[in-house]
């Protein structure tokens, strides 16, 4: 249990219960009664609670500080664009050459559509998926999350037995209120298992119009794509004339400039991003092939008031801007490899199994299992443990996700010296918990 010295954010904490369900705006923020963090502020790498306590961040508010939190140089480009107007609903210059850079940058990419969240993006795509197909139905997989929307939100966290069998799953919704015919649109599946994805797809791959998947499951433990299943994946599709939509919300400008899709080499049909692509600020995007993406508009909708508000438009032209001009991955990369590689060691030496999985950008361990391949093997492993120990840790100032499905995030702004930190943090701590 958290033991924090928190006066003004338990204060907090029971004013906002009164007037916000949860006393948040985003369910995941709530941790329980009195070990909920309120924010005062984040700058860099770190962020201070309410009391002001001060933690090295690995949330990164779920992955989108790429550069740092409130990083000069994004703030003054936003500064100067919003005494020129917030919001005209009409399209400016800025706005075109972020699309411009945009489309240079991500391989798969040759026409984008802007948003405002990562839910509203992945929204669009299955929409123009099922427009361009003329087909209905839509796979995604056990643990992959796409977002609020009632077309995505199906077993993104059960009980493994609630899955039902491996060969044939059973599609959970994960919150009361989805209606219950959209089982009849949605097939859930194990992911890393060709094999089943094949058997569904030659029963029923006509109707299916899209398979959306995350390149790694970014959120359940980072576990990586296996024996090529993304490259599966886009055989299949090609084979049954599916939309492959890689959902890179997670992964873009943040594992490669041009997201998973560079890093893999693989061509989605279409792609959908948020979080890094503004470092914080709200802009979100959905992108892919001119084929399918010209549709938008010749009967198939898309849009919204806010899709191209300037805020969040000029901080992504300035995090465009930064990550083309200097080495901001690679030096998360190298930092993040030796943090990883640190905490390896740290277990290894005190003889607890862990398995490490993601990127260095974007990483997680699950303790006490040799493999994971999926949600239904990450479900074993020992899940109070480790929350046990991130309490630990954020007694000591630094701050991953308590959710243990959630992966570290980095930034440009941790340095060597937060990386050494941090490991002397996770050592104390691991000597501090018992197993
Ligand atoms: N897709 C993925 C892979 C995500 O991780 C998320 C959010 O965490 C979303 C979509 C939804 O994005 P947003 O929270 O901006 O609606």
């Amino acid at each position: 249990m958290l033991n924090l010295p928190w006066k003004k954010n338990n204060l907090l904490q029971k004013r906002a219960l009164k007037v916000m369900p949860l006393g948040v705006n985003s369910n995941f923020r709530y941790w329980g009664d009195g070990i909920t963090p309120y924010m005062q502020k984040a700058k860099g790498a770190y962020l201070w609670d309410a009391d002001g306590n001060k933690y090295i961040d690995y949330r990164m508010a779920f992955g989108p500080i790429i550069l740092g939190h409130a990083y000069d140089e994004v703030n003054e480009k936003v500064k100067q664009e919003i005494d020129l107007g917030t919001l005209s609903a009409m399209t400016y210059e800025l706005e075109i050459e972020t699309a411009e850079k945009f489309v240079q940058m991500c391989p798969a990419v040759d026409m984008v559509r802007f948003a405002c969240s990562g839910t509203e993006a992945t929204m669009h795509a299955i929409r123009v998926a099922r427009a361009y197909t003329g087909r209905e139905r839509i796979i995604k997989f056990e643990g992959m999350y796409h977002g609020f929307q009632d077309y995505t939100l199906w077993s993104t966290y059960a009980p493994t037995e609630a899955y039902g069998n491996y060969g044939n799953p059973i599609s959970v919704p994960a919150s009361s209120g989805i209606p219950r015919p959209l089982t009849e649109l949605v097939i859930t599946l194990p992911f890393n298992n060709p094999e089943v994805l094949e058997k569904i797809l030659r029963s029923s791959g006509e109707q299916v119009a899209a398979i959306i998947v995350e390149p790694c499951m970014g959120n359940c433990g980072a576990i990586l794509p296996q024996n090529n299943f993304l490259l599966f994946i886009r055989r299949q599709c090609d084979k049954y004339g599916i939309v492959m939509i890689l959902d890179e919300v997670k992964t873009g400008f943040r594992i490669a400039n041009g997201g998973a899709q560079e890093y893999y080499r693989i061509q989605p049909d279409l792609a959908t991003y948020a979080k890094a692509f503004a470092n914080g600020y709200p802009l979100a995007a959905l992108g892919g092939k001119k084929e399918i993406m010209s549709i938008i508009g010749h009967g198939v909708a898309q849009g919204g008031t806010f899709t191209n508000n300037k805020p969040g438009v000029a901080a992504a032209w300035a995090t465009l801007t930064i990550l083309q001009r200097e080495p901001v991955l690679k030096t998360i990369e190298t930092r993040g490899k030796r943090l990883m590689e640190g905490i390896h060691k740290i277990f290894y030496e005190a003889g607890i199994p862990v398995c490490m999985n993601g990127y260095p950008a974007m990483f997680s361990f699950a303790i006490g299992v040799e493999k994971v391949t999926d949600q239904r093997t990450w479900n074993e492993s020992e899940k109070e443990y480790y929350l046990a120990l991130i309490e630990a840790m954020i007694a000591r100032g630094v701050m991953p996700d308590h959710d243990p499905r959630e992966p570290w995030f980095l930034c440009y702004s941790h340095s060597e010296a937060d990386i050494d930190t941090t490991l002397s943090v996770v050592r104390e701590s691991v000597k501090a918990v018992s197993r």
